[in-house]
C-alpha cells in the first residue's frame, strides 16, 4: 500500500480527523540515519505528526519544523517539511536505544526524556514565522502533540502515533491519527468519539489487520465521515550542491580561508540524508573568491 494521509470531517463539521499510514517514510529515515529501534519509533512518530500538521496548513509553499528538545540521551529531534507531503528529519544521537518496557513496547520516552520542550515553527509566507512552544507532557511524542494542540491552539485533541519495528529493525508498520474537536462539538459527540478512540485500541495493531487511513477516519467518526482530501507522503531531502555552496559562502571569507589553509579540501555531509558533497582545493578557492566579492 502507498504511504498517504487522509483528512476527514464528521457530518456536523465539529470533529476533524487526519489519519496517516507511512511505514516507508519511517523506514527511509531509519536507513539514512542508521536509527536504533527505539530511535526509529521516536523519529517515526515525530515525522508522522509533522506530516499531519503540515497537511493542515493552507498553502503549498507553507513550511513547518518540529523541534523536540528532551532531556534524554537521544538528544534533539528535528523534523521539517512543506505542505506537499514531503518531510525529512534529523536526530542528534540516532544509535541510542533502550530496553523494551514491561508491556513489550519500545521505550520512546526513555530515550527522548520526560522533560523538555516541543516547538513548532510555521512559515506561512508572512514577515515572521509563527512559533508555538510547550513543555513535553510525557516524551512519548503523540501525547506531546496532543498537549501542543490543546495549549497552543486551544483545540481539544486525541493523538495516536505508532511504529512497529521488526526483529531485523526494519519498519513493519507505522501510522496514526490526529483527532480535533472544533467549537460547537456537543457532549454527545465528544462521548461518542471518546468511545471510538477506546474501541480502536493500539494504532499499530490497527494497520496489521490490513485497514486503511480511510477506514481509520470512518471508525473514529462512526462511519459518518466525509473524506476531504488524500495525499501521498514521502521522506524526501531537497539538499543540493548549490545549497551546500551557499552555506559555505555564508561562513564568510575568513573561515573559508582557514579551511583552505588547514584542510585544503572539505567534505560536507547532509544532516537529513546520506549524501556528502566533496569540495576540492580548486572548488574552495573558487568559493573563497566569491565570498570575498560578497563581502566587498
Ligand atoms: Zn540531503
Amino acid at each position: 500500500m502507498k504511504n498517504y494521509l487522509v483528512r476527514g470531517i464528521n457530518k456536523e463539521k465539529t470533529i476533524k480527523v487526519t489519519a496517516i499510514f507511512a511505514p516507508d517514510v519511517v523506514d527511509q529515515a531509519r536507513i539514512y540515519h542508521k536509527l536504533s529501534p527505539t530511535a526509529t519509533a521516536a523519529m517515526g512518530r515525530t515525522l508522522m505528526g509533522g506530516l499531519i500538521v503540515a497537511a493542515q496548513m493552507k498553502n503549498k509553499g507553507d513550511s513547518l519544523s518540529v523541534h523536540i528538545d528532551g532531556d534524554g540521551p537521544l538528544g534533539k529531534i528535528l523534523v521539517t517539511g512543506k505542505n506537499n507531503g514531503e518531510i525529512k528529519g534529523y536526530v542528534a544521537n540516532p544509535q541510542v536505544d533502550a530496553p523494551l518496557k514491561a508491556n513489550g513496547k519500545l521505550d520512546v520516552s526513555g530515550i527522548v526524556g520526560e522533560h523538555g520542550t516541543m516547538t513548532l515553527v510555521m512559515d506561512l509566507g508572512l514577515k515572521e514565522p509563527y512559533v508555538g512552544k510547550v513543555s513535553l507532557l510525557s516524551g512519548e511524542i503523540a501525547d506531546d502533540f496532543a498537549q501542543y494542540f490543546v495549549q497552543s491552539d486551544q483545540v481539544p485533541s486525541a493523538v495516536a502515533l505508532g511504529v512497529l519495528v521488526e526483529k531485523d529493525h526494519s519498519v513493519k508498520d507505522a501510522g496514526g491519527y490526529v483527532l480535533q474537536m472544533m467549537p460547537g462539538a456537543t457532549e454527545e459527540e465528544v462521548d461518542q468519539v471518546e468511545k471510538a478512540v477506546q474501541d480502536l485500541g493500539q494504532v499499530t495493531d490497527y494497520f496489521k489487520e490490513g485497514k486503511t487511513p480511510e477506514d481509520l477516519v470512518q471508525d473514529l467518526l462512526g462511519g459518518q465521515g466525509e473524506i476531504l482530501e488524500k495525499r501521498e507522503v514521502s521522506y524526501r531531502c531537497d539538499c543540493s550542491r548549490a545549497k551546500v555552496e551557499d552555506s559555505l559562502l555564508s561562513m564568510g571569507p575568513d573561515q573559508l580561508g582557514e579551511i583552505l589553509r588547514e584542510d585544503g579540501e572539505a567534505e560536507v555531509a547532509c544532516y537529513f540524508c546520506d549524501k556528502t558533497y566533496a569540495f576540492s582545493k580548486e572548488d574552495l578557492e573558487g568559493l573563497l573568491a566569491r565570498a570575498k566579492k560578497l563581502n566587498d
